[in-house]
């Protein structure tokens, strides 16, 4: 008979994430970077407030952009041009006070439009997509260090970045040492995570580790959308179509498919897409999107900060174990750099599971097949027993017998 051991997502939930690209404080990006179109200038706080009264009703977790020094006009931590300072001051409360709890923010480079001189504080004459030919690890380093030094100043606590278009995927090497370093530096973070990449094609699309020092869990991952912005063309008048993402039946759509593949579900949207113009259709869509979500997934997924799901990526591959077993007990040695909350494991064996004790303490006994693990719990199905505990820095030691 063998006997081998795999580390499952947190209490068995799919994890699941929005990124949300583009903001800015009381802007609207598409006015500056779009210039050639007609755009709305300025984004209402009510706006800000409407959206994260959706945040917090429906638990949402991921990610949320915001950019430094917006459109190469001004930096944040300083008074805006086009935005009274008061309005400017509130849309930062918000997103500190009501969105960050449960939303990474992220710098998305510094102004998502001309690349900017970090020596000399003025926009350059090509733009950060295009910015690749210009600079190399050490100076993405210190751009990237310079945005979160900005957002870090008002207060925001970022903990990683996104490309505004693909800006940069042509040096990804240096860009994830770069952002890696970057949020070490200034925040202090050993783990750091970007969104560079959309798939909406593979059946699972999952997080990546960039680099990784075992001994330490220190690293960078990659969080990949895997789900398309349905309402990119509402600023335009027109529909969204979060129907490709899920029906209101919830039997189709993409992030259906990701579901029954068992897949990460990972979706994103922008700040325009959402503000539709003011008329603000892409929020009320998401929303409907959201309660769809919640109906047909329900507990088996599980809403995850990037920060959080990098995390817990990172511990799957650092965590070594060593099975043992005796005639009475299955003994699993596991040996973690990192700390890791509801840490899941699976360990396929023919015997007839009676308890699961970790470092002494008795699991809680769930029913046979119960799809859905709590912390400091434990079920078995045919062949296997799961359980679900905290996983500490250092060795802890599971008995199951
Ligand atoms: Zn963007």
């Amino acid at each position: 008979m063998s006997i081998s051991l795999r580390y499952e997502w947190q209490q068995r939930r799919l994890p699941i994430f929005l990124i949300v690209d583009d903001p800015a404080p009381c802007l609207n990006l598409a006015y500056y970077e779009q210039y050639f179109e007609k755009h709305t200038r300025d984004v209402p706080n009510s706006f800000t407030a409407a959206w994260a009264d959706v945040v917090q009703e429906f638990g949402v977790r991921g990610k949320f952009s915001v950019l430094p020094i917006p459109a190469a006009i001004g930096r944040i931590d300083r008074p805006l041009p086009d935005v009274a300072p008061h309005d400017q001051a509130e849309f930062l409360r918000i997103i500190r006070e009501r969105v960050s709890p449960q939303m990474d923010i992220n710098i998305e480079f510094l102004t998502h439009f001309l690349a900017w001189d970090i020596r000399r504080d003025r926009p350059l004459d090509y733009t950060e997509k295009t910015m690749s030919p210009f600079t190399n690890r050490d100076h993405l380093t210190e751009y990237f260090m310079y945005g979160l030094r900005i957002l870090d100043n008002v207060g925001l606590n970022p903990t990683g970045a996104t490309s505004p278009g693909a800006a940069c995927v042509e040096m990804e090497g240096a860009y994830q040492s770069a952002i890696r370093t970057a949020v070490k530096e200034v925040m202090g973070r050993p783990i750091a995570w970007y969104f560079l990449h959309v798939d909406t094609l593979s059946p699972r699309v999952l997080p990546r580790i960039m680099s990784l020092d075992r001994e330490t869990g220190a690293g960078c991952v990659t969080m990949v959308s895997a789900g398309d912005d349905a309402s990119w063309d509402t600023q335009f008048n027109m529909p969204s179509t979060i129907d490709s993402l899920i029906t209101a039946d919830g039997q189709a759509g993409r992030l259906v498919d990701l579901f029954r593949n068992e897949s990460v579900i990972s979706f994103h949207t922008h700040w325009q897409s959402l503000f539709s113009e003011g008329r603000a259709t892409g929020l009320n869509d998401l929303r409907v999107t959201l309660g769809r979500i919640r109906e047909h997934f329900g507990e088996r997924v599980k809403w995850m900060k990037c920060s959080e799901l990098a995390e817990v990526t990172v511990a799957q591959a650092v965590t070594r174990h060593a099975v043992v077993e005796s005639e009475t007990e299955i003994t699993i040695t596991l040996h973690s750099p990192i700390a890791c909350p509801d840490f899941t494991a699976t360990l396929h064996t023919d015997r007839v599971v009676h308890s699961v004790f970790i470092g002494g303490q008795r699991l809680k006994e769930l029913p046979q097949n119960t799809p859905v693990l709590e912390a400091y719990s434990w079920s078995s199905q045919r062949g296997s027993v799961t359980w679900c505990a905290d996983l500490p820095v250092g060795e802890s030691v599971v008995k199951v017998s």
